[in-house]
Order: structure tokens, then sequence, then C-alpha cells
């Protein structure tokens, strides 16, 4: 590890950090020398890799302040926020409910919102004595860069991280606030969620069963092959790194080719 890499020193808060992205997430932070504190919406995980598991749901306004408070007070920065929390909608327009498209916009949307503007100042005060300055790094996905049928709700919920992203890159860098914010894109990853994807697929009767879903899903990438957890989260330390320190306002796109095509 060269010193443009190295986390030595940083804070980071991950959230969703139980689930497959969120946890190589924290293990790749950490061994790149970060102090993680690690969130999700349950009330104990078990995490090895993390200093600190506190409990987030990252649709409560309080508990956002709550965390941020605590972080303060126990490690005195935070350089680094992956809001990596979200979940997937599968489901044609016709049948998803309000408050279906409501409970996703609220975890994938409202999370970035309330998140970064909780953190904001304690990032802001962090990356003045940090080369390369702080890094928000925000989870879109290759469906925040294009459509795709039965997931209408979840793609407009990862259009507006992108964008959202890219607005908050400009205005902390037209405040002149040490705080880089850029958006990853996975393609198809191997975690709980494509399982759930898969199986909603069937049950919509769009695929005979899980291993047509899985080929065809797999087929989808340039690379033939679904990425893994890991693979995204060497993207993110990469953003969260001084090696970065030049982005802001950028798409990381982490998809075996998929969206080349
Ligand atoms: P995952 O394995 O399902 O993990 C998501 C985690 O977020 C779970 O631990 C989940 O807890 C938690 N969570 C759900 N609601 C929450 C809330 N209100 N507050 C705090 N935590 C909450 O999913 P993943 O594949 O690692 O996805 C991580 C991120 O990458 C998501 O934003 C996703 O949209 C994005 N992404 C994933 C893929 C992919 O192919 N996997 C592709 C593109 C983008 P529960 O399990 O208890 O609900």
């Amino acid at each position: 590890m060269n010193d443009k890499t190295s986390l030595s020193g940083t804070v980071a808060l991950v959230t969703g950090a139980a689930g497959g992205i969120g946890r190589a997430t924290v293990a790749a932070l950490a061994r790149s020398g970060a102090t993680v504190v690690a969130s999700d919406i349950a009330a104990n995980t078990e995490l090895a890799d993390a200093a600190l598991y506190v409990q987030l749901d990252v649709t409560d306004e309080a508990a956002w302040q709550d965390v941020i408070a605590q972080i303060d007070r126990e490690f005195g920065r935070l350089d680094i926020l992956v809001n990596n929390a979200g979940i997937s909608v599968t489901n044609s327009i016709a049948s998803t409910s309000l408050a279906e498209f409501r409970r996703c916009m609220a975890i994938n949307v409202d999370s970035i919102f309330l998140g970064t503007r909780s953190a904001q100042s304690l990032l802001a005060k962090s990356g003045a004595d940090r080369q390369g300055g702080s890094s928000i790094i925000n989870l879109s996905s290759v469906g925040g860069l294009r459509g795709a049928p039965f997931m209408s709700t979840y793609c407009a919920s990862k259009g507006a991280v992108k964008l959202y992203s890219k607005s908050a890159a400009l205005e902390f860098a037209l405040l002149k606030l040490p705080i880089r914010v850029n958006s990853v894109h996975p393609g198809g990853i191997e975690t709980n969620m494509m399982d759930t994807i898969f199986a909603r697929y069937v049950e919509e009767g769009l695929f005979p069963d899980l291993d047509a879903a899985r080929a065809t899903v797999s087929a989808g990438h340039a690379m033939s092959r679904m990425g893994k957890p890991e693979e995204i989260a060497e993207g993110i330390v990469y953003l969260a790194s001084p090696a970065a320190s030049f982005m802001t306002g950028s798409e990381l796109v982490i998809d075996g080719g998929m969206t080349s095509r």
C-alpha cells in the first residue's frame, strides 16, 4: 500500500454494513488502515473488521444525528461516509403500491440526503487536515444510468442518487469545503439483493427458474459473469483515498462492461 491509497488515521462510517457490499467494504476500508464504524438497521451484527457497530436506520433523521454525534465523541473525526444501505423493488408499475414506491425512495434516497446533511460539518472539519479531503461515496447502480423493466422504482431511486451526488459535489466545491462526493454504479453483484431480484423475476414469470434468471443476468455483462462484493469495495476504497483527490461528482461504473454495450 503506498501513501496515496493508505487510509491510515481516517474514520469511516458505512451504512447497510451487514449486507454483501457493505460487509466487503468494511473489510476493505479496515485493511487499508481506516477505523471503521459499521451500521445497519439490525440492533446487533457481528462484523469482525469494524471498530464499532451502531444501529442506524438510514431513514431516521434523529438516529443520523445521534450516530454522527457519537462518532465525534468517540473518534473526534469522520473522513469517509459510505451511503451503501439500499433495497431493491422488482415489480410491474401496475402492481407497485405507493407505499412500496415511497419506502424505496426513503431507504435509497432520503438516506443520502440525511447522511450528507448530518455528516457535512464533521466531514468538512476532518477533511481540512487530510490530503484529498473527506469523501462521501454513494451507492447508485447501473440502474441509475439506464432503465430496466420491472425495476422502475429502483431505477428512479438510483438515478436520484447519481444527481444528488453530482449536485452535492458541485455545492461543496463552490463552498470550498474539503468534501468530495462520488457515486458508484455496480452491475449485478452476488449478494442477497440479487437473489431477491432473481426470485421476483421468477414469480413474475419473466424466467422459468432461478438458474435461467441468473444465466441471463450473467450474460448481460460483457465479462459474462456477475461481480463479487469485494470488486465494488476496492472501488470504494479508491474513492475514499487521496489517490482520488481530483475526483468529485464522478460516476465510478464497476459493471463488467454491462453498460458499455
Ligand atoms: P444487501 O446485501 O441486501 O445489503 C443491504 C443492507 O442494507 C442489508 O443489510 C439491509 O438490511 C440494509 N438495510 C435495508 N434497509 C435499511 C435501513 N432502512 N437502514 C439501514 N440499513 C438498511 O444489498 P447489497 O447488494 O450489498 O447492496 C448494497 C448497495 O449496493 C445498495 O444500495 C444497492 O442498491 C447497491 N447495488 C447493489 C447491486 C447488486 O447487484 N447487489 C447492484 C447495484 C447497486 P436487511 O437485510 O435487514 O434489509
